[in-house]
């Protein structure tokens, strides 16, 4: 029997672990497919406090694991299946074997939005991707135009990080002003090997038929006007949506599938807590996730403390 279960090694994963580990509670991670969270696709972040050269997202989560792992923390490189939550002690299948469980802290994240056109799943890992900085030096992708599409962060980011490979990125984007901060932005529209493609939609992307990115069909959704634009890669940076299908129907989530906390990080289920991008549409930091793990595993300590007097 676990004390408390950590699903998601992110940010809010390993911060959790963290204090649950430093109370005593001997915490279980489990890693999920991506072990690390969706930081580990980063390269650079430059703004998780404490690191004012920025810090690798990869080093940065190697090091929360290690800090949590020094006071007790353990990591199972497990996915669950199956979480029966309906009855103490929770019940969660992981790779086909059951771990029964007083708590969990649900911190299982986002995962990358697709376009949902013709060609892009076909295409996936032969031209679609959604991670530069795990894709980007592929020798496909060198000196050869690509398309970043999204007007964030993130498409900013890739956009900056492609400009070592492509010969020019185009950055596709549904309106006329980016919705990153102004520093990405800026940084990504003064870098001469980045042009910006403004109201413009990817529509399909060509070509299944060859087996690899060949162009995408663009739409200019101010004048309709469709165009071909020849590229060896595409790039989709539109966002993420949050990793909880497997609790569907068993604790409270919003339309949009995120966990919906109530005082603080617990759910509708008493002993089930949230923490970072899973509960989170409007922040999405790696810090404020950080910091909803640190209180997830405060409730939760304080929540099994009230239960054993
Ligand atoms: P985001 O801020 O939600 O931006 C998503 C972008 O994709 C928006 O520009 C949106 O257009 C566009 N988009 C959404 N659905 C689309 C569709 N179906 N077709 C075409 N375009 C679509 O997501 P993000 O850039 O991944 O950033 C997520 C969070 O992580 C943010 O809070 C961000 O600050 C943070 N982040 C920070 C950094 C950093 O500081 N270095 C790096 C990466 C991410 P609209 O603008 O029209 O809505």
């Amino acid at each position: 029997m676990e004390n408390v279960v950590i699903i998601g090694s992110g940010c809010a994963g390993w911060t959790a672990a963290l204090y649950t580990a430093r109370a005593n509670l001997q915490p279980l991670v489990l890693t999920g497919t991506q072990p690390g969270g969706l930081l580990t696709t980063t390269s650079i972040v430059e703004n998780f406090p404490g690191f004012p050269d920025g810090v690798n997202g990869c080093e940065l989560m190697t090091r929360m694991q290690k800090q949590a792992e020094r006071f007790g923390a353990r990591a199972s490189f497990g996915t669950l299946e199956e979480a029966d939550l309906s009855r103490r002690p929770f019940v969660l299948t992981v790779d086909g074997e059951k771990i029964e469980t007083e708590t969990v802290i649900i911190a299982t994240g986002a995962s990358h939005k697709h376009l949902g056109v013709p060609g892009e799943d076909l295409l996936e890992t032969k031209g679609v991707t959604y991670c530069a900085t795990c894709d980007g030096a592929l020798p496909v992708f060198r000196n050869q135009p690509l398309v970043v599409v999204g007007g964030g962060d993130s498409a900013c980011e890739e956009a900056l990080y492609l400009t070592r490979f492509g010969s020019i990125i185009y950055l596709v984007h549904r309106r006329d002003k980016l919705r990153a901060s102004k520093i990405m932005a800026d940084r990504a529209l003064a870098n001469p090997k980045i042009k910006p493609l403004w109201d413009s939609v990817v529509t399909e992307v060509l070509n299944p038929k060859q087996d690899k990115v060949t162009a995408v069909k663009l739409k200019n959704v101010k004048s309709g006007a469709e165009t071909i634009l020849d590229c060896a890669g595409v790039f989709v940076a539109i966002g993420h949506g949050p990793n909880t299908a497997v609790f569907k129907g068993q604790i409270d989530l919003d339309a949009n599938g995120y966990v919906v906390p109530r005082k603080g990080t617990m759910t509708s289920v008493p002993g089930v807590f949230v923490a970072g991008d899973c509960a989170d549409h409007v922040y999405r930091q790696a810090v404020t996730a950080a910091g909803s793990g640190c209180a997830a595993a405060i409730d939760a300590e304080r929540f099994l403390a009230a239960e054993n007097g």
